[in-house]
């Protein structure tokens, strides 16, 4: 399942997706982000018939992703962005 966390505003859509069926929940993605936004449930408030952690945009991060991703992109220091490089599972995009 694709879980979709963020909102659009005049200057654009601002939305980080999480793969459900590709996060193993092994939380990689906490420690990589400096601002963090990421946290690691035991429970996935999407899918309660879930057995394994999966990874959720905290709650007050998700309104201002704009402005907390803003350090990290775009930098052609920095192919990657940190959290998409953590994820081994290839389970985070962001839409901007
Ligand atoms: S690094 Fe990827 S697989 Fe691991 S918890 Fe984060 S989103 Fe899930
Ligand atoms: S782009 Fe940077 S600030 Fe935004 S979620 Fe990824 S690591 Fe965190």
């Amino acid at each position: 399942m694709l879980a979709n966390y963020g909102y659009k505003d005049a200057s654009g859509d601002f939305f980080i997706t999480i793969d459900t069926d590709k996060c193993d929940g092994c939380g990689n993605c906490v420690p990589a982000c400096p601002v963090g936004v990421f946290e690691v449930l035991d429970e996935d408030p999407n899918d309660p018939m879930r057995d394994e952690p999966v990874a959720v945009v905290s709650g007050e991060k998700k309104k201002k992703l704009k402005y907390e991703c803003n350090p990290c992109k775009p930098d052609s220091d920095r192919p990657a962005l940190p959290c998409v490089a953590a994820c081994g599972e290839g389970a985070i995009s962001h839409s901007w």
